[in-house]
């Protein structure tokens, strides 16, 4: 059996039921996502339109395509072709952006809200007391549906670390469910990578985006 065969087995296993795992398939070749796809993933999260339009034909076993990178604007339109879902809005412009281009194809997307919940200014994110006013006015757009959140939390060897983070954006989530925005969903909670996604889970993550844990360390 090959490592990535072996990896999403074992992953796969691990895992309880009601998680979904997006294969984080930057810089892995076609070859590599048919693989993890074969194995059983079903959603493949990539970071660059550039790099989804280069694999895609290749891939070509049906699959669901998440992004998970910081979408430019001008490369909306064509992500708007390729992606499944969006899990990475942090602002109106981008929002209103992705409903513009959805429009004309009778399209919905389905997005996530990003959240900066370690308050890092030069990370991505709408900041956790913004969250909710954000989700308001999208929810106003008719070709975006928000169907949850996103976080990435601090990068550290330490998963621990991000524990906290992880905790106040399942808050965030809780409340958004409690008291919710009509015309969304709070039914996806995106956190945790390979080091992290045990600590996620138990925050409360249904998400999990494993890049290494599945393919290997990158080089
Ligand atoms: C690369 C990446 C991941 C996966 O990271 P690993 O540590 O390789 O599991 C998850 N989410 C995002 C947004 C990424 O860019």
């Amino acid at each position: 059996m090959s490592d990535i065969k072996k990896n999403v087995k074992t992953l796969l296993e691990e895992l309880p039921p009601g998680i979904d795992v997006v294969a984080a398939a930057k810089t892995r070749t076609a070859a590599e996502i048919k693989e993890a796809l074969d194995s059983g993933v079903s959603i493949i999260g990539e970071n660059y339109v550039q790099e989804a339009e280069k694999v895609l034909p290749e891939v070509g076993t049906p699959a669901k395509w998440h992004f998970i990178g910081h979408l430019q604007k001008n490369k909306v339109k064509q992500a708007v072709l390729i992606f499944d879902m969006i899990e990475t809005v942090d602002s109106w412009d981008l929002a209103l952006e992705i409903d513009k281009r959805c429009r004309p194809a009778g399209k919905t997307m389905p997005i996530l809200i990003e959240i900066n919940s370690a308050i890092e200014p030069q990370k991505h994110g709408v900041m956790p007391e913004n969250a909710r006013a954000l989700i308001e006015k999208i929810s106003g757009l008719s070709s975006v549906r928000v169907m949850g959140l996103m976080t990435m939390g601090p990068l550290s060897e330490d998963p621990e670390c991000a524990r906290p983070f992880f905790a106040k954006t399942r808050m965030i989530f809780d409340d958004l469910k409690q008291v919710p925005v009509p015309g969304t969903e709070m039914r996806y909670l995106s956190m945790g990578m390979t080091g992290s996604y045990r600590v996620a889970m138990e925050e409360g993550a249904n998400m999990v985006r494993i890049g290494a844990g599945i393919f290997g360390e990158r080089e």
